[in-house]
């Protein structure tokens, strides 16, 4: 059997692995030995495979050391070759860095340690080396800090304290007198590492290892153990990605941006991440290492100059003073920066799509750290898709399949009203880092923003800058502002990533953790008070500002467009009113799949006719009653027809149990009493009797229609006379009756004998007839396995996935809150059903409902109204199961639109 191998090396323009080796190598390592290949400057290294990743987890750090050694030593010597250094030689060292990398992009979820194989005897080396002790003391400080951190789990004792590194640096920086870290001394920096040591062995009781090999094997499976860690966990969880996938490791020869004023590094993007504008962009900081870029610690500079001069513009500040406090790396760096271009343009090309790339220039010579494709926002996804379209890069096929279906959900969000906007009063700006309009209660603090959240309180986490650990925060916030940081700052790479709101950068606040307090100038607000932010222009406001909803135009529309040409499957919208199918009309919705009733019920003074007729003693009583809803069902009715214009409309007779009509309270009991002039007691016990033990099993769907086929007659006749009514106005209506929760064509059958003598006798009445069709919803689980018997009656299926989820599992839809979280964790379950169909248990009766029922149908036509015609993993089954059209609410209805364009796309 061939040996596995589990270390690639790349440097010197060659490789062992390439970029389509994702799976084994993550997307890091992969695309530094793509770099390599097509000849970019990248510094050598190697990539510890993610199958190793899996080995650590069973065989533990010794295990997996001893495994890996033999290859690594070998993979550092060829490094060392190349650079022509040796690690953790003290006359000549090679320092490394040792970062994560997984198959799919986490970024800033997992470690990273820069300048490793440092110690009190390869520092001096270095600094005699490259003459330049302070740059030699700092890379040996940050190194203490960051593996302090990662691999020694060094943490802030509470959230409200500063990382314990920072507060020393803070308290050195006080003592000698100074503002800037650039301020402190070579001493300074070596009383930092002291303390620093001090610190680590005080808290931890362990000292700083001084063995280079020692400290690789420790970054690394820090590395590896940091797959599992709350952030990454959640970030998975998020995104969907497989614990199983495992991170890589890559180890590179370090390349300094922090050997003075000729070094810089920064981060880039090709276009656009925030709006997909065809733009360069990105931002950098001279002398200084990579990870002072994104912390937001300070404020980096952009690359380009027309990229500085639109921020000197944002931030109020003059040309002058932008050029000479603020210069771009176009005038700082011009030959690194062309240099920079065209590799960009290079790389762009090369991947066919957009790139977040990072470099590092050591005395004025470029090294490129990594490109992979850039996270962006649902509408730069969109527009970027397009543009490359029209730019003739990529093909129709790949632009729809660029754009995640999910990610459509931001583009469909209420934008803040122009008129509002006008009369709102700004608290300050900051950098448009995330698009979108945010309205919030200030909270300053992650878990805050959870908390809040969970009380249904919509939250603007605020804070002076970021950390990976303000995730799960960050998700339940409606909107992030930070003080610090750029473009490329945690916040707002995340929130981009997320498709939420995010004002980076807003220099002017003064934000007090302590006090829990923002001061703007002579201003100052609290936690609790009310801000919005557009995350478009960067401007905050007080208060809350009014919005208004998104529209379907330009680069979406067409997108939206192409995506029809390719699906197969068509998409209606569940919707109930005229107001909600206007809405999934202007989404793209060709027919409403699902009008559910009984939500008519509630409207108004409705409900004490409802309650009436569940309440009558006797069918005469009843009947009554229900005539008073007629005029109002066929109002309703008129109102969706004409809206849907002749598209299909099917509408489902009343579903829910009669008991969630009446009233709970004694209060309401006693006006309803008075209102049908009986007593109290008579209305109590009446209420009392209809309460059942299993309601979602009991007096509900068709069996109020068979058992009160008075209920069924009042609804036929008001769609049949509705229908008529728009036909007469010269508008087309193609109406389908739909009856809920059969489970033996018998059901139906009875069902269908009333709805047809009701219509007969209205188009008697009228003189005039139209077309309907009469179909049931597929959504107890004998329905799906009788199908044949039950499409003899039918003239179509609409499958129920809400209840037939519900059936199928035996989980009560109310109830499966209260161990779904635990399922999902212990891995019991994988993912909600409610939410992604399951496809191997209620995926299959689907699967035999609609090869039944075509059996004696062949025309037979399917769809789905259960909440998983909106999703996207969902959407692609019912592609495969060969359904008509999918069902959903009218802001999923893009969503399901792209998501059918992908299933078929995907088949091909
Ligand atoms: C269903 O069960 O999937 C369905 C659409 O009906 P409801 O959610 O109204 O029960
Ligand atoms: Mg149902």
């Amino acid at each position: 059997m061939p040996k596995t191998k589990r270390v690639y090396t790349f440097g010197n323009k060659q490789a062992e692995g390439n970029g389509k080796m994702r799976e084994l190598l993550g997307g890091k390592g992969a695309n530094l030995a793509e770099m390599n290949l097509i000849g970019i400057p990248v510094p050598p290294g190697f990539t510890i495979t993610t199958e190793v990743c899996a080995e650590y987890y069973t065989l533990g750090k010794e295990g997996v050391v001893k495994l890996i050694k033999p290859e690594v030593e070998a993979a550092m010597k060829g490094v060392e070759q190349i650079m022509n250094m040796k690690f953790g030689d003290s006359a000549n060292p090679l320092l490394v860095s040792v970062r994560s990398g997984a198959r799919a992009s986490m970024p800033g979820m997992m470690d990273t340690i820069l300048n490793l194989g440092l110690n009190d005897e390869v520092v001096e080396g270095l600094a005699k080396k490259m003459n330049n002790p302070r740059f030699a003391w700092d890379s040996y400080r940050r190194f203490v800090q960051m593996y302090g951190d990662v691999v020694m789990d060094m943490k802030p004792q509470s959230k409200e304290d500063e990382d314990p590194f920072e507060e020393i640096i803070d308290a050195v920086k006080k003592e000698k007198g100074v503002k800037l870290d650039t301020d402190l001394t070579t001493d300074d920096l070596k009383e930092l590492v002291k303390r620093f040591k001090a610190a680590v062995k005080k808290v931890t009781g362990k000292d700083f290892p001084t063995d280079p090999w020692e400290q690789l094997w420790g970054a690394v499976c820090a590395v590896f153990s940091s797959w599992m860690n709350e952030r990454a966990i959640l970030y998975r969880k998020l995104n969907n990605i497989p614990a199983e996938w495992g991170t890589a490791v890559n180890v590179q020869s370090m390349v300094f941006g922090n050997m003075g004023e000729t070094s810089a590094t920064g981060v880039a993007f090709t276009r656009d991440a925030a709006t997909g504008e065809d733009i360069f962009n990105g931002e950098y900081l001279v002398n200084a290492q990579g990870e002072d870029v994104v912390a937001g610690i300070r404020t980096p500079q952009e690359i380009t100059i027309e990229g500085s001069r639109r921020w000197a513009e944002l931030q109020g500040i003059s040309e002058s003073e932008r050029a000479t406090k603020y210069p771009s790396l176009e005038e700082v760096m011009p030959a690194a920066f062309t240099e920079l271009n065209e590799i960009q343009q290079h790389l762009e090309e090369y991947f066919k799509d957009m790139q977040d790339i990072e470099f590092t220039i050591q005395s004025g010579k470029l090294w490129m750290l990594q490109t992979r494709s850039g996270k962006r926002t649902g509408a730069a996804m969109v527009k970027i898709a397009m543009d490359m379209l029209a730019e003739g890069m990529i093909d129709a096929k790949t632009a729809v399949l660029r754009v995640e279906p999910a990610k459509l959900d931001e583009l469909l969000h209420p934008v803040f009203d122009s008129a509002a906007l006008k009369k709102a009063i700004i608290i300050s700006k900051g950098l448009p880092a995330s698009p979108g309009a945010a309205t919030g209660q200030i909270v300053f603090f992650a878990d805050d923003a959870e908390k809040w959240a969970a009380e249904g309180k919509k939250t603007i986490l605020v804070r002076i800058e970021t950390s990976p650990e303000d995730l799960k925060g960050m998700t339940l916030s409606e909107g992030i502002l930070t003080a610090r940081g750029g473009m490329t700052s945690h916040a707002a790479v995340v929130a981009r990533g997320m498709g939420k709101c995010c004002v980076s950068g807003a220099g002017d606040l003064v934000i007090d953790y302590k006090n829990r307090t923002i001061t703007v100038g002579t201003k100052t607000y609290k936690e609790g008070d009310w801000i919005s932010l557009n995350g478009s222009t960067g401007v905050i406001y007080e208060g809350k500002v009014a919005t208004k909803d998104a529209e379907v135009s330009g680069d979406f529309a067409k997108l939206m467009e192409l995506a029809d040409e390719f699906a197969h499957l068509k998409v209606r919208a569940n919707a109930d009113t005229p107001r909600d199918a206007k809405t999934a009309f202007r989404f793209g919705a060709q027919g409403i799949g699902l009008c559910r009733t009984e939500h008519m019920f509630f409207e108004g003074d409705r409900i004490k006719a409802v309650r009436e007729m569940i309440l009558a003693d006797d069918e005469e009583g009843r009947r009554k009653a229900l005539a008073k809803l007629l005029p109002m069902q066929r109002g309703d009715f008129e109102g969706l027809f004409e809206t849907m214009n002749g598209h299909p409309v099917t509408v489902r007779l009343l579903d829910p149990p009669l008991h969630e009509f009446v009233p709970h309270f004694e209060k309401e009991m006693r006006d309803m009493a008075a209102e049908m002039k009986v007593s109290y007691e008579v209305i109590k016990n009446k209420v009392d009797a209809l309460a059942e033990s299993n309601p979602m099993l009991g007096h509900r769907g068709c069996r109020l229609g068979n058992t009160y086929p008075e209920i069924t007659e009042m609804q036929t006749r008001a769609i049949i006379e509705a229908a008529l009514n728009i036909k007469k106005k010269g508008i087309d209506v193609h109406v389908e009756i739909m009856v809920p929760l059969v489970g033996t064509h018998r059901e139906l059958r009875a069902q269908k004998a009333v709805i047809d003598a009701v219509a007969q006798e209205v188009f008697a009445e009228h003189n005039m007839i139209i077309d309907y069709a009469v179909g049931t919803m597929i959504e107890i689980p004998r329905a799906a396995v009788t199908a044949n018997q039950i499409a003899e009656v039918a003239d179509f299926f609409s499958f129920g996935t809400n209840d037939l989820t519900q059936m199928t599992f035996g989980y009560s839809r109310d109830d499966v809150a209260k161990f779904l979280p635990i399922y999902l964790e212990k891995g019991i379950l994988k993912y909600d059903p409610f939410q992604i169909i399951d496809v191997n248990g209620v995926g299959q009766l689907v699967r035999e409902a609609v090869f039944k029922g075509r059996s004696v149908k062949p025309q037979l036509k399917c769809g789905i109204c259960g909440e998983h015609g909106g999703e996207p993993t969902s959407v692609e089954f019912c592609h495969y199961a060969g359904l008509n059209y999918v069902s959903c609410s009218p802001y999923r209805v893009p969503i399901a639109r792209l998501a059918a364009a992908h299933a078929a796309l995907k088949q091909q």
